[in-house]
């Protein structure tokens, strides 16, 4: 297992349709290896493979709540959405936050309950219903694989907000990454 870098937003690979795993082969699995070892020192509930310089769809998930840890990895995913909830967006509790714009949370809206199927590391498909937080950490993470983050689905005033992190940040285009555990960024 090795940490890996991750990439911040301008990196033409997070904004880029990932393609699908044909084989899950010693590679695949020693890429998964590294995506946990990564996510885990990041640390944060989710990675997806285009975010460590990988255009494959492939994310893996680890989150605990009410005594649970939900935790592997979602190789050709895909997700059934129910509608977005009509409650108004919560500046706290709908707050969410990306390893690739370290650092700058902002809420967003998403749906409530989806259905993640997807495939683990011995072929097998999986489905996992899900909802509230986890719900969101599928959303993101296969937003990532689409090439979308979480900045690009943003609504006023926070899309704004956010353009001028990622500029006031130097940001936004190619050539920028951090290292997890090692507190600095690339520029
Ligand atoms: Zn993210």
């Amino acid at each position: 297992m090795t940490l890996q870098k991750i990439l911040i937003t301008g990196e033409l690979v997070l904004h880029e349709r990932a393609a699908e795993v044909q084989e899950i082969n010693g590679n695949v699995c020693d890429l998964v290896a590294d995506m946990f070892e990564t996510m885990d020192a990041a640390p944060g509930v989710g990675l997806a493979a285009t975010q460590i310089g990988v255009g494959l769809r492939i994310f893996v998930f680890s989150y605990s709540f009410q005594d649970r840890e939900i935790r592997g990895v979602a190789i050709n995913p895909t997700l059934a959405l129910s509608a977005l909830s009509d409650e108004e967006l919560d500046e706290d509790a709908d707050a969410e936050g990306c390893l690739s714009i370290p650092g700058e949370r902002f809420p967003l809206k998403r749906a409530d309950n989806v259905t993640l199927t997807a495939t683990d590391l011995e072929g097998v498909e999986f489905q996992i219903e899900a909802q509230g937080w986890l719900a969101r950490i599928f959303q993101h993470e296969f937003d990532h694989l689409e090439g979308i983050l979480f900045a690009d689905r943003l609504v006023k005033p926070h899309k704004r907000l956010m353009k001028k992190a990622i500029k006031e940040n130097g940001w936004g285009k190619v050539g920028s990454s951090w290292l997890p555990g090692k507190d600095y960024l690339e520029p």
